[in-house]
């Protein structure tokens, strides 16, 4: 440092640092000398986050999830959205498909109830037809028995 009074300067502590980290690992003067060192675990690191609550730094030009704390791809986020779109979209085409079978379902249900009540008219005529003739018959039956009896009683008297 070219500094003209280094008095003035707070004092350099980092060998107390140092010590003080030592304290709690044995090995950090090790890592310290490394270049690459992988950062420690978020501490709310979760395997199974989607990633749904997003935060935008603009400073940083970065994602980052809210809820894992980890940093999001711009590109892999929109691809997933895009994808679930394109799941949204074939699962209402579908729906429309299935809606369209039913409607179609419907009005076949329509026309054979149609039908039915066609053929149980036509029924409801005959049979009040056959009950016309039932009634015509028995009438007939009853004037016939009727005869017979007379018939009976005169071969009777002449007997
Ligand atoms: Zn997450």
């Amino acid at each position: 440092m070219n500094l003209s009074d280094e008095s003035d300067l707070p004092p350099d502590d980092s060998d107390n640092v140092l010590v003080f980290t030592r304290r709690f690992d044995a090995n950090a003067d090790i890592t310290e000398m490394r270049n690459f060192v992988k950062a420690p675990d978020a501490k709310s690191k979760n395997r199974w986050c989607t990633h749904a609550k997003i935060l935008v730094d603009d400073h940083l030009r970065q994602l980052t999830c809210r809820l894992c704390g980890k940093v999001i791809d711009p590109f892999d986020w929109i691809n997933s959205v895009t994808d679930g779109e394109t799941k949204v979209d074939w699962e209402l085409q579908t729906l429309r498909r299935e809606i369209t079978d039913h409607r179609s379902g419907l009005e076949k249900i329509k026309r054979e109830e149609l039908n039915c009540r066609e053929r149980v008219k036509t029924l409801q005529f005959k049979l009040s037809d056959l009950n016309a003739e039932i009634y015509k018959a028995n009438k007939e039956l009853a004037f016939l028995t009727e005869r017979i009896g007379q018939v009976k009683a005169l071969r009777g008297k002449n007997s």
